[in-house]
């Protein structure tokens, strides 16, 4: 008896260490599960991640984040995530709304470290930190730290990774300065002014109808006040949003008597096949937009 006992256990004990060894084969076998508000950080996040995880963003393309509509599969997402990048400074007005009822989920605010810009004329921060190439470096490094904690096994990886995407965003930087020298004390006129960060770090005054998406208006005030200010700095074009009705930029072109020049993104990457997939490419079809149109 006491030996058929002493057999169950040790057939207890095998199956127990089989089971468990499987489930961490399983488990190191196993991508992590990222999910970013919004297509931008999501292709910063599938850099720094290469094959290590799998990324997924909740903003559709083409889509604003700031006043976004959460859809039931976002919260699946979330709740199926290891973890939430979100940008922060009020970007994502709708986080709260969201994780409310996705439970438990770590949510880690890649923008951290960064001295966020005020709202001209009004309260709060500027989210639109990514439009600054050095900023977003920053973003990168915090994408970095926070996947080898989770995933130290991949340590090696993600510190290759994130260096080669950093010197690539360094040339970027650079390119972007010696594109933009050929303007003398340049001007970006569009609907929603997101490119604060932008205009400080590359030497561009910056105007919008509104100051953001979720304050939007588009009041006839507020288009002639723009209008006013295209006329008398002569700033001889300007540009529409992917993420932005483009019938308020239309008016404002009209009435100052200048022309949309072309359109540039601010809060999303372009489509497949658009050209401006990734950040990189986003911001050298901007950069080319400014120059062209501007010089
Ligand atoms: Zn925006």
């Amino acid at each position: 008896m006491k030996k058929k006992l002493a057999l169950f256990f040790t057939a207890l004990l095998t199956a127990f260490v089989v089971v468990a060894c499987g489930g961490e084969e399983e488990r190191s076998n196993e991508q992590l599960k990222v999910v970013t508000s919004f297509s931008i950080i999501a292709d910063l996040a599938g850099e720094v991640a290469g094959d290590r995880a799998e990324v997924d963003y909740l903003v559709p393309i083409g889509e604003e984040p700031h006043e976004y509509e959460t859809v039931p599969s976002d919260f699946q997402k979330v709740s199926d995530a290891d973890v939430f990048y979100v940008n922060g400074f009020g970007l994502e007005e709708w986080l709260e709304r969201l994780v409310e009822n996705t439970g438990d989920v770590s949510i880690v605010t890649v923008s951290d470290g960064i001295t966020p810009l005020p709202i001209a004329g009004e309260e709060g921060e500027d989210p639109h930190a990514w439009l600054d190439v050095m900023n977003v470096i920053t973003y990168v490094e915090n994408i970095r730290d926070d996947l080898i904690e989770r995933d130290l096994e991949g340590a090696e990886e993600y510190e290759a990774n994130a260096a080669a995407y950093i010197n690539e965003l360094e040339e970027l930087h650079l390119w972007i300065q010696s594109e933009v020298e050929v303007l003398e004390n340049p001007s970006i006129a569009v609907s929603e002014n997101a490119f604060q960060y932008f205009g400080e770090q590359y030497g561009f005054n910056t105007y919008g109808v509104w100051e953001l998406n979720s304050h939007e208006e588009g009041t006839p005030g507020q288009i002639s006040r723009l209008v006013d200010i295209i006329q008398d700095e002569n700033i001889p074009a300007v540009f529409v949003e992917t993420t932005v009705d483009k019938r308020y930029m239309e008016t404002v072109a009209n009435d100052a008597g200048v022309d949309i020049a072309g359109e540039v993104y601010t809060d999303a990457v372009g489509l497949d096949g658009s050209g401006a997939e990734t950040y990189i490419k986003m911001m050298e079809h901007n950069v080319t937009t400014f120059v062209e149109g501007l010089k």
